[in-house]
């Protein structure tokens, strides 16, 4: 489903020589001509260390992308593509990062863009993606409501979905390559990571494997996959036999950038998460709250998802032997939700 029947190249005197951005990988990147790229020469971002119960591990600082998330790896290769089609007009369905993201792409490319979003994302999500020129569309209801308004409005206008389009993971596998560059070109053993629809685990999959087919590392890492236990279709569906089912209960959930009920690659989700020898973990809105206050205290001011990923490293640490290189990811700038994080301010203590 992501072939696209061309082959990766790696040569990593020349990759060592180049700017610190995603395009450092331009070999392993499948646009055609340069005068297409759109970018804010993104990536590279740092890999920095983080104690968590007594653990060393890595954490990637992917909230620090010019739209603030990691979005922005997928977003530069996907409208790349779609300004080397010569299209001028797309439609895209996001919980708010995404559509922030292409948002922001479109406008550097002067490509006109209509993003739909659930009308309850934070608001600073909502503001970002209009102030960017494009045409929000807020749909009450659910995340899925959204998704169905889109396509409708996809039947005449392209449709740059962060969520099918190829070139959108062959964007965020760049994360996989700046891993194992900044581990001296090794794989770690496990790496740690969000799942909604799994653009970015499922990115780094393809990424790690690139690599592995390349001879660059010599192991694929484990892949552990964290979700919002009030919205975890993925973490049910791997506790029963790794089968997607659709009764699965939804509650509400801080984590909104991974409350994803119907992750339409669910079950290549799955898949990749099993065959690496990984798992599923869900995390409790109390571990997730608990793990927003304690990053903040440690001086990381990231959005509640990203706290889902951290909370779920510390469930994970607990099976993990403490040789074993761990690398997680924060996914999503604070500032984009404020005003949702300062709700947890309880007003009497004035504690979070
Ligand atoms: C998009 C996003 C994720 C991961 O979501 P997927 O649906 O799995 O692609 C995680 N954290 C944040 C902040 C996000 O915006």
């Amino acid at each position: 489903m992501f072939d696209l029947d061309w082959i990766p190249r790696f040569d990593l005197q020349a990759i060592a020589q180049r700017p610190p951005t995603i395009w450092r990988y331009r070999e392993a990147l499948p646009i055609d001509n340069e005068e297409s790229i759109i970018s804010f020469d993104e990536g590279f971002t740092p890999l920095s260390r983080l104690v968590i119960d007594d653990h060393e591990i890595w954490v990637k600082q992917d909230h620090l992308f010019a739209s603030g998330s990691y979005k922005d790896r997928g977003a530069s290769l996907m409208i790349s593509k779609v300004n080397s089609l010569g299209i001028d007009h797309v439609v895209e369905d996001s919980s708010g990062n995404a559509g922030a993201a292409v948002a922001a792409y479109c406008a550097r490319a002067g490509i006109a863009c209509d993003i739909y979003a659930p009308a309850s994302t934070s608001a600073g999500k909502l503001t970002q993606i209009r102030w960017y020129g494009a045409q929000l569309c807020p749909i009450p209801g659910s995340r899925a409501d959204t998704s169905t308004a889109v396509m409708r409005a996809a039947d005449g206008i392209y449709y740059a979905s962060h969520s099918w389009n190829p070139y959108f993971f062959h964007g965020t596998k760049t994360w996989a390559f700046e891993v194992c560059e900044q581990l001296s070109w090794r794989a770690p053993d496990v790496a740690i990571l969000p799942v909604g629809n799994g653009t970015l685990l499922l990115g780094a999959a393809i990424g790690f494997s690139e690599l592995l087919t390349a001879g660059v590392i010599k192991q694929m890492p484990r892949l552990i996959g964290v979700q919002a236990l009030g919205c975890a279709p993925l973490y049910q569906a791997s506790l029963r036999g790794w089968q997607i089912t659709t009764d699965v209960a939804v509650l509400s959930t801080l984590a909104e950038g991974i409350a994803i009920t119907q992750p339409i690659r669910g079950q290549q989700i799955l898949d990749a998460v099993r065959k690496s020898g990984g798992a599923m973990v869900a995390v409790s809105e109390e571990e997730i709250h608990d793990t927003l206050r304690w990053l903040g205290h440690q001086g990381w001011y990231v959005e509640p998802t990203s706290a889902a990923t951290i909370a779920g490293v510390r469930q994970a640490l607990r099976h993990l032997d403490k040789d074993q290189i761990v690398v997680s990811t924060l996914t999503g700038h604070g500032l984009k939700s404020t005003g949702k994080i300062g709700h947890l301010f309880d007003d009497a203590s004035g504690e979070a």
